[in-house]
């Protein structure tokens, strides 16, 4: 006997080991959940994310995947928020060294930039913003944060990003050195992710 297609939801990315560590999240919620990415797809114009906030780029992301596929669509934006640099680089993380984006080259400059700040001014911040949107016009979107501190060499071999130079708060390890489950748990995007299953699993039912 055949068994039914599960629920399906887009996640506009292309990043393989986010759309896996949704479908993780939302498997115990709905089962046979398939999560599709920009790959799976027909190809569409992906809009350009010039939003100040992480709010607004996922949401741009999300409405932009559902006016393209016609199914519910996640997206989600984050970034790196350092109080020395006034919050940056915030949005920009990901290209904040400039073209090609590098995680190195990102995380050398951070370092540059921080060289003369002192231990007790070195905290910050990650931030997540996760929309989802439905095919009726619904719009959601939650943010999840992990406070913490920039250190002043990388450290680890995990994560991604920045996560050589965070520790988080309560912790010594960078997040680059933690579990991803134990990472999940305290994460800025284990937290968004956690607070929109709900609305996910609502839409999906
Ligand atoms: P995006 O939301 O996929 O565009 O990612 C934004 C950028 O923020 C990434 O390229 C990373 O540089 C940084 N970033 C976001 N979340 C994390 C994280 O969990 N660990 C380390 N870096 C992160």
């Amino acid at each position: 006997m055949a068994t039914e297609p599960g629920p399906r939801i887009f996640l506009a990315s292309r990043n393989a080991k986010k759309l896996r560590e949704m479908e993780r999240i939302l498997a115990p919620l709905v089962p046979g959940v398939q999560v599709l990415g920009l790959d799976d797809v027909v190809e569409y114009d992906e809009p350009i994310e010039d939003a100040p906030t992480f709010e607004g780029n996922a949401l741009i992301k999300a409405r932009a995947g559902v006016a393209a596929t016609g199914l519910p669509s996640l997206a989600d934006d984050s970034g790196i928020c350092v109080d020395a640099l006034n919050g940056m680089p915030g949005v920009l993380s990901a290209r904040w060294a400039g073209p090609p984006k590098s995680d190195q080259r990102n995380n050398e400059l951070l370092l540059a930039q921080l060289s003369d700040v002192p231990d007790e001014r070195r905290g910050g911040h990650f931030a997540c913003a996760v929309a989802l949107c439905l095919p009726g016009g619904s719009e959601q979107v939650v943010e999840g944060r992990m406070d913490g501190h920039v250190i002043r060499e990388v450290r680890g071999e995990g994560g991604f990003g920045y996560d050589v130079l965070f520790v988080a708060d309560g912790y010594e390890r960078t997040t680059a050195e933690l579990s991803v489950a134990e990472k999940d748990a305290i994460s800025h995007r284990g937290k968004a992710m956690a607070t929109i299953a709900p609305l996910i699993v609502a839409a999906l039912s």
